[in-house]
């Protein structure tokens, strides 16, 4: 390999561009990225863009932590904002609470600015919710929500601008193997190029770039929808972003965010991987919103909230986690194949964690290990994990 490698990066989606971006920042700036359609037209695109820093899991939290310092500097060069509209998320039992607690105590050793609400405390910060099956919760006043969209081009502005480039509509199909290179083919069977290192971040079409490149990611997607949702009663409800979900908990449950004056994104969430044992053909899938779910989700919010019976339906969307089979990301090169790095498995949280992951897969690329997070070195995509039958 020459001193300066040639990198290609395939996905031009929040996990590909914030590579690139971290790539270049680290001193590799010969780096292309092929995007099939255009920057965010995947998942990033499709996402509902919250933000939180309120978990209890130290490793989910580290990444985080470092996401909302580096998102408030991709600001600082492009138009992309984090809304800070905060974040609650509530606890329906003791238990709940005690998590939450623990939590706190990790936020403070990461200086994560966090607050405990007592029942009466979250009453008061979202008016006109029913909390009388709340004990709780867990707030983050400097948490919020982003666009997806701008994500990406805060990541692709910086890295165009320290040399590299961007190819839209530029599908990778095929590999060869061309002495220690690797040889990207398009679907036209045009030629790509030959690089000394190939990144997949092909998102829900992870898998078939893995076998294109002659490796495996086992990655499963699952089909996730969002519904908006306006008000006759057109003022702007300001609240923060509240979700009903207790992680762990298995229960899918409502959540909400505002979009705009008198309109709110919405949805029910689960963490839990499903484990349908099914993956949705990222080609061909129904990318409306379902109209019982449409009704679920407005049955949930006005039992949830008072006076907000004057909602109406107005469409929405859906789009894929692609989750990774053993619930944590994949991030680094394989064991076999050195020069063939994966990012991907982001799930439901690629936004929010794209600066970490990024940063992770730059230093593997640059440094030959990742260096920010100590645990990175377990998230490479061959493990055994990922691979149980071997
Ligand atoms: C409904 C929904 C709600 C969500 N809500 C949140 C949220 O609130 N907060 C949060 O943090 N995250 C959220 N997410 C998750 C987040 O959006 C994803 O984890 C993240 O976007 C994944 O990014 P990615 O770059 O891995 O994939 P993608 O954004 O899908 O990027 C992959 C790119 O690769 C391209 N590509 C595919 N195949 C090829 C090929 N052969 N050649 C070239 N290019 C190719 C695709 O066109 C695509 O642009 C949500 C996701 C969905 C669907």
């Amino acid at each position: 390999m020459t001193s300066t490698p040639s990198i290609a990066i395939v996905g031009g989606g929040a996990a590909g561009l914030s590579t690139a971006m971290y790539t270049a920042e680290l001193g590799f700036t010969d780096i292309v990225v092929f995007e099939a359609r255009h920057p965010a037209e995947g998942s990033s695109g499709r996402s509902a863009g919250i933000f939180n820093r309120q978990t209890n899991k130290m490793e989910e939290l580290q990444l985080r932590a470092f996401g909302g310092r580096e998102l408030d500097r991709l600001s600082t060069w492009s138009s992309f904002s984090l809304v800070r509209r905060g974040y609650v998320r509530v606890a329906k039992t003791e238990e709940h609470m005690e998590a939450y607690a623990a939590a706190r105590a990790l936020q403070d050793e990461l200086g994560v600015p966090g607050e405990l609400l007592d029942q009466a405390g979250l009453a008061a910060l979202v008016p006109g919710m029913r909390v009388d099956d709340f004990v709780g919760g867990l707030y983050g006043a400097e948490d919020g929500h982003m666009d997806g969209h701008e994500l990406c081009e805060a990541f692709r502005l910086r890295a165009v601008e320290l040399g590299a480039q961007v190819r839209n509509r530029t599908s990778v199909a095929h590999s060869e193997q061309v002495g220690s290179q690797v040889r990207l083919i398009g679907t036209d069977n045009s030629d790509l190029g030959t690089y000394d290192i190939v990144v997949n971040a092909a998102g829900p079409s992870g898998p078939l770039v893995a076998e294109a490149l002659g490796v495996r990611q086992n990655i499963v997607n699952e089909r996730h929808q969002i519904c908006m949702v306006e008000f006759e009663d057109r003022p702007e409800r300001r609240i923060p972003a509240v979700q009903t979900y207790v992680p762990g908990s298995g229960q899918e449950s409502l959540w909400v965010r505002t979009e705009g004056p008198g309109s709110l994104l919405a949805g029910l969430h689960t963490q839990e991987i499903r484990d349908t044992g099914e993956t949705i053909d990222p080609e061909n899938f129904n990318e409306k919103v379902d109209m019982d779910y449409a009704e679920a989700v407005g049955e949930e919010i006005v039992s949830r909230f008072e006076g907000w019976d004057d909602l109406r339906l107005a469409g929405g969307w859906s789009g894929l986690y692609p989750v990774s089979a053993d619930g944590r990301f994949q991030i680094g090169p394989y064991h076999d194949r050195p020069n063939i790095i994966s990012v991907g498995g982001l799930g439901g949280v690629g936004l929010t964690n794209a600066p970490a992951v990024g940063r992770t897969a730059a230093e593997w690329i640059v440094n030959g290990e990742p260096t920010t997070f100590s645990f990175a070195t377990e998230l490479v995509p061959d493990r055994a994990s990922l691979y149980p039958e071997g």
